[in-house]
């Protein structure tokens, strides 16, 4: 009666098993291996029927033998197919092809860009070309050959960023040495401008930063004086502003230029009636300029009594600040993309 009791028994585990199996939840992949230790486990229900078989004449063992054998496939493939069931599961949850594709980020030009475009362009037309020179310079085409003298408070080593103090060689503090480059290589007729990085030791602030763009131009030719100087910069400053703004020109020092102006023009946020940005005055510095002192055109070896020329500079980001309304020179450079895309 031994084999008809195990017959029984092989029975029982199958049903019970294929029960329990089937009330686990889709996922519960605890629930599951604890099932599979249960009964596929080296001390569970199936090895323990195994075990059994040696109560058994060789004849009844091979009968149940084939029964328990067949039984043991069929929890495993139960067992796998649960759990195949589980991971499909858990890949479509990865992998939702129903949602929404995500937009890739698109870039934007950076204001700054975006404004020396557009200063570039408005000179283009009045035929000036673009050059571009040297970001670490030596103290004569930085300060020498533009006739500011050994003295110059901006010489200090608090304003300027030295990389061999003794060699004289720096961070360029203003474009300018690029005129001086260009003047040395080329004959007057000129007209140009150059635009670039320069470098102060100033500690960054919302109107201060160590690294700020400039833009300066340059016309040398016979006969240039002051009129062509606030004719083209006047032009200027209302291609670039819009032709309703005022324009004034105040007496200025550079020891570069003589005689020297600051340019402002009309408060553009407040249309000349007074506020925060022009400090209640009305109108807003825009750039310096003047006509070339003539040392200057000796040190590249012009002749100053044969030609005259004007220059001029101005500081892109603070073009940036007056034109886009931006409030503090430090998002200029946090490269946070929600303030770059505001102005493309
Ligand atoms: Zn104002």
């Amino acid at each position: 009666m031994k084999l008809e009791e195990i017959k029984k028994k092989i029975k029982e585990v199958g049903e019970k098993a294929v029960k329990e199996i089937s009330t686990i939840s889709e996922g519960d992949t605890e629930k599951l291996e604890r099932w599979k230790v249960k009964y596929l486990g080296r001390k569970g229900a199936v090895n323990d029927l195994f075990t059994s078989l040696s109560l058994l004449s060789s004849e009844e063992r091979k009968e149940a033998g084939i029964q328990i054998n067949a039984l043991k496939n069929k929890l495993i493939s139960a067992y796998e197919e649960n759990k195949s069931k589980i991971e499909s599961k858990r890949e479509e949850k990865k992998v939702n092809l129903s949602f929404p594709g995500k937009p890739p980020e698109t870039g934007a030009f950076h204001p700054i860009t975006l404004i020396s475009r557009e200063i570039t362009t408005i000179f283009i037309k009045m035929g000036f070309g673009v050059v571009t020179g040297p970001e670490i310079e030596t103290d004569y085409y930085n300060f020498g050959a533009l006739n500011i003298p050994d003295e110059h408070p901006s010489k200090d080593v608090w304003d300027t960023f030295y990389i061999a103090e003794k060699e004289k060689i720096l961070l360029r503090t203003h474009t300018s040495p690029v005129q001086v480059r260009i003047m040395e290589k080329v004959s007057p007729p000129l007209r140009i401008i150059t635009i670039g990085k320069c470098f102060r030791r100033d500690d960054i602030d919302a109107t201060h930063s160590p690294v700020f763009h400039q833009i300066e131009g340059l016309m040398v030719d016979r006969g240039i004086n002051f009129s062509h100087l606030k004719g083209i910069l006047t032009h200027f400053i209302m291609e670039m502003f819009g032709n309703t703004v005022k324009v004034k020109f105040t007496p200025s020092f550079f020891p570069f230029t003589e005689p020297s102006a600051e340019v402002s023009m009309s408060c553009n946020i407040c249309k000349g009636i007074g506020c925060s940005t022009c400090h209640n005055t009305g109108y807003i510095e825009v750039l310096g300029c003047g006509m070339v002192h003539p040392q200057v055109f000796r040190n590249v070896g012009y002749n100053p009594d044969e030609f005259t020329g004007f220059a001029f500079g101005m500081g892109i980001e603070r073009l940036a600040i007056i034109k886009f309304g931006i409030t503090d020179i430090r998002y200029f450079f946090q490269n946070d993309t929600r303030v770059i895309k505001q102005f493309n």
